[in-house]
């Protein structure tokens, strides 16, 4: 985090205020901005909701000063929570299925948190009845549920869109964002959307994720390695709100593949898979908008890279396709 300019007495107070940088790659009337959100503490946009839902759930007494969070997740959110959890005398307990990334487990662990392993075949679903089982047994646990709590997309409506409004002097055109629980793009589409009802809203998924489904369409579900985003179960993706959103476009891993690489060579950005999928459908928005085949307020595209490329090196992102999705 680089825009302080004092000391400050927490790392929970380097959450936010991450730069919003030009990419360089998208058409020059139509300028495409990214906000680098693995410039928080935790390295991820998850760090925002980490620090927003518990401490709002403590301010409501819905999380009682020293009780326990347990968040069935396998990523970056509980890099999040635990960050938070850390520094306000939470205990955070993670339920995460067995063969999520390792390396984020560590991370959890060394902030903290315990993690308690759920076998792979039982999939997602059973660390989520898992999570609410052990709430269930102790009194002063809660589950915050990021795919249905809207403090969630709050976070984003709070901190995240007014940062880019400053930035740009409200002059935003559209707005961008891969969805996995849909809370990013859903806060930042609902403040925008408040200040110019015309705002451009596309929302994000790999070529496979379902996410269209919400447009009424079929959708023929694949397998992809783009992580973060897409869905494959939309009864899950409770905050999104189809009404909030013009499109929903899907990015291709090979794609997405050669973004990663090209946005570290050219443009010095160590972001994966997520942030290269919205920087392709942004980019692509912008020409729209230049071409006047999009119709948006101001001609300002607005996307976000929510982490960083490093967390993900033993899966071979640089490597060839094949390495990485091998
Ligand atoms: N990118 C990455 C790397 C993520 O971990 C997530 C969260 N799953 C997202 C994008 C999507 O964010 P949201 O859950 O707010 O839709």
């Amino acid at each position: 985090m680089t825009t302080h300019r004092e000391p400050l007495s927490s790392v929970l107070e380097t959450i936010g205020e991450t730069p919003l940088v030009r990419v360089q790659d998208g058409p020059e009337a139509v300028p495409v901005y990214a906000k680098l959100e693995s410039f928080n503490p935790g390295a991820s946009i998850k760090d925002r909701i980490g620090r927003y839902m518990l401490e709002r759930m403590l301010e409501r007494g819905e999380l009682p000063p020293g009780g326990t969070v347990i968040e069935p997740t396998a990523g970056n959110t509980g890099i999040g929570i635990a960050v938070a959890a850390g520094q306000l005398g939470v205990r955070a307990v993670f339920v995460v299925p067995e063969r999520f990334s390792v390396e984020k487990q560590q991370l959890m662990r060394a902030l903290g948190a315990d993690v308690i392993n759920t076998p792979t075949e039982d999939g997602m679903g059973y660390a989520i009845q898992r999570a609410h089982e052990l709430a269930d047994e102790l009194d002063d646990a809660v589950v915050p549920q990021q795919f249905s709590n809207p403090l969630n997309a709050e976070a984003h409506y709070e901190t995240t869109a007014p940062e880019v409004d400053e930035a740009l002097s409200g002059r935003v055109g559209a707005v961008v964002a891969g969805c996995g629980t849909g809370g990013t793009l859903m806060g930042m589409a609902r403040y925008f959307r408040e200040h110019d009802p015309g705002t451009h809203i596309v929302a994000v998924e790999p070529e496979g994720s379902a996410y269209r489904e919400f447009l009424g369409e079929t959708v023929e579900h694949d397998s992809y390695k783009t992580e973060g985003i897409g869905t494959h179960d939309i009864e899950t993706n409770e905050l999104f709100d189809p009404d909030l959103v013009d499109d929903v476009v899907q990015i291709a891993d090979r794609d997405v593949h050669a973004e990663m690489s090209r946005l570290a060579a050219e443009e010095g950005h160590l972001v994966a898979s997520s942030a290269a999928a919205n920087s392709i459908a942004a980019k692509r928005v912008a020409r729209g908008i230049d071409s006047g085949r999009i119709d948006a307020p101001h001609d300002t595209v607005v996307t976000v890279f929510a982490d960083s490329s490093e967390r993900y090196l033993s899966k071979g992102l640089y490597g060839s396709f094949d390495e990485w999705t091998g």
